[in-house]
């Protein structure tokens, strides 16, 4: 039986389509026993979280995935275990929702220019109280009938070359790191396979992240091919990191994958949260 632990998923709070509450549920009916809520540059959905995973008897990790700038491009880090209430950590991630509304506002201005109105307000109809993201932008592209689905929509608008791309400058890799190690929490290089990275840039993101202080990279996750989970294992190997994995869930037809279908980690790896004491009775 494979490890029925889940350290990447989201909510409502960032570009999720469940409540904290529900996605809790949901994991809950699909087995899963260990689920870490990491919404995107937001940790307001985890007390709610908490309490649901109280209800359905599972255990709830505090996550966050602060989005990164390294070397002109976009990086996910997940915080894993932070203290929801460390000051840094909440003050830093309200200054990235501010600039996500600037962000916003400039990709509806990029897509005004292609001929498309009215983005902002209805990105924002569709987020709701929550933060402002690409997909976000996405659904209502697709409920405008400018592409067939989200995923042929972001190609057309919202990846870097195109009308509605913004080349935002998120945090530093030092800094998200830094805030999450200062939190109390375990960095995590999420879906390293997503970058598009050379090897060269890839083995130096390694070296720095873990010499800023980063514990582990996401080896199986919903957006890695199996060669990828035996790739990663090995760079995890190498630069003596352990190993995460995570659907990185985001609801039905917003996500990569469903929850409680991970594969094990491949042998060999040390996995992030071998010295948990919530998880020890699991094995
Ligand atoms: P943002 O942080 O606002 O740039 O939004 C990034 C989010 O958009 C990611 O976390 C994914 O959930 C989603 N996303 C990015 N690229 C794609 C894609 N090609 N297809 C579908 N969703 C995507
Ligand atoms: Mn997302
Ligand atoms: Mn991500
Ligand atoms: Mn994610």
């Amino acid at each position: 039986m494979p490890a029925p632990i889940d350290l990447h998923s989201h909510s409502n709070i960032s570009d999720g389509v469940l409540a904290p509450n529900a996605l809790v549920a949901h994991a809950a009916e699909r087995g899963v026993k260990v689920l870490g809520l990491t919404d995107h540059d937001d940790i307001g959905g985890l007390a709610a979280a908490r309490d649901a995973a109280v209800q359905h008897g599972i255990t709830l990790i505090n996550g966050v995935e602060i989005s990164v700038t390294w070397k002109r491009r976009t990086l996910h880090i997940v915080g894993l275990k932070i203290d929801d209430q460390n000051a840094d950590l909440k003050q830093a991630l309200g200054a990235v929702r501010q600039g996500r509304e600037a962000r916003a506002m400039e990709m509806a201005q990029g897509l005004a220019k292609a001929g498309i109105e009215g983005a902002y307000e209805g990105a924002k109809q569709i987020a709701g109280n929550a933060i402002m993201t690409r997909s976000h932008f996405a659904e209502w592209l697709v409920t405008q009938g400018h592409a067939k689905d989200v995923r042929a929509v972001f190609k057309k608008y919202l990846v870097k070359g195109k009308p509605g791309f913004v080349d935002f400058e998120w945090m530093s890799l030092e800094q998200a790191v830094g805030l999450i190690v200062g939190a109390g929490g375990l960095a995590v290089v999420a879906h390293p396979g997503r970058y598009d990275l050379g090897m060269i840039n890839m083995h130096l993101l390694m070296h720095e992240f873990r010499s800023h202080g980063g514990s582990a990279i996401e080896v199986v996750t919903g957006s890695h091919t199996p060669p990828q989970f035996q790739q990663f294992a090995k760079i995890a190997h190498r630069f003596d990191l352990k190993a995460s994995q995570g659907s990185d869930y985001h609801g039905v037809g917003r996500s990569y994958m469903e929850m409680g279908y991970l594969p094990d980690l491949p042998a060999g790896c040390v996995p992030v949260w071998h010295d948990w004491p919530e998880v020890q009775h699991l094995s």
